[in-house]
């Protein structure tokens, strides 16, 4: 099957995909029973994938001091375009290669632990900002994969260190939650707080908030890997501002917020309205407390 494998790898970055690698033995990364049956491998293989976001389409923030912040990533929806491709991916792969639509189904943003395939059939490394770098695109990228019904030969993880001694992210990140290990103390993470993970919110992190409604990039902006020219896939879907009056938002109602962001990659389930809301006021109390961080995108230096 190697000229199969060669072949779907191929098409993969040939549709735009930065990587493209082979997973086989893929019982041991199915979820927890609990999951229901369609958010469940089943399937002796999979491909997976990375598609760039890349850093060419950074728009400037807007110039209005104390603006709600929207990182690149999530101005559009690569969530929903890596799904788009794959899709369309195994369209042509069902007619090359046999198998029923169903033998082909998309995983992104799932149950799946998306890391550790990433790590395993060697996508990428860990990084000290416990991310995953791929060689092709740093970690600007969204990691996405698709179910193929036939075995095929693995690839292996990715063998070096991708830091070695640079520790760029763990002096950037303003609420030192970079351990420096691969790992990330979620509870000091602005982005874990922005995702909707808690409504808690500690005061040595909410007093460093700044200016982020969604997408904290501080430990990613310093990395080396994405500091090269990195191009991003083409989409339209969902474009969202690089800023917003943090008053405007204030001022929608729940359902207003929903429609603002439907369809977004800030449109998922589990980002309800009164998160956005709350970000939103953390970012209008650091700016009245004069709290911008060195590093913010409208702050002084
Ligand atoms: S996302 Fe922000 S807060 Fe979280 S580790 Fe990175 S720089 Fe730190
Ligand atoms: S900034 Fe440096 S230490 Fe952090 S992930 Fe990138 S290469 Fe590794």
């Amino acid at each position: 099957m190697t000229d199969v494998k060669e072949e779907i790898c191929r098409l993969t970055l040939e549709a735009g995909f930065c990587e493209a690698r082979i997973l086989s033995g893929t019982e041991r990364f199915e979820p927890p029973a609990s999951v229901n049956a369609g958010r469940r491998i089943n399937s002796p293989t999979l491909l997976v994938t990375a598609l760039p976001y890349g850093n060419d389409s950074v728009e400037t923030p807007s110039a209005q001091a104390g603006w709600a912040v929207i990182a690149p990533f999530a101005r559009k929806n690569y969530y929903r375009e890596a799904i788009r491709r794959l899709q369309k991916l195994s369209q042509v792969f069902r007619s090359r290669f046999g198998g029923t639509k169903a033998d082909y189904r998309v995983f992104c943003n799932s149950p799946l632990n998306e890391k550790l395939l990433a790590l395993t059939c060697g996508l990428g490394m860990v990084g000290r900002n416990s991310l995953i770098i791929t060689p092709s695109a740093g970690s600007l990228v969204v990691i996405a994969a698709l179910t193929l019904p036939f075995p095929l030969d693995g690839d292996s993880a990715l063998v070096g260190d991708p830091c070695r001694a640079c520790t760029l992210c763990v002096a950037a990140c303003p609420t030192h939650a970079v351990r420096g290990d691969g790992t990330i103390d979620r509870l000091r993470c602005i982005q874990w707080y922005a995702s909707g993970n808690e409504d808690a919110v500690p005061s040595y992190v909410a007093d460093k908030w700044g200016q982020t409604l969604y997408g904290c990039v501080f430990c990613q902006d310093v990395c080396p890997h994405n500091r090269r020219p990195i191009t991003g896939a083409e989409t339209e879907l969902s474009l969202l501002p690089a800023s917003i009056d943090p008053q405007k938002l204030l001022a929608m109602t729940d359902e207003e917020i929903r429609a603002f962001f439907k369809g977004s990659a800030m449109g998922l389930s589990w980002l309800k309205p009164h998160h956005i809301r709350s970000s939103t006021l953390r970012v209008l109390d650091n700016f009245t407390r004069g709290g911008v961080r060195k590093g913010d995108p409208l702050s002084p230096s």
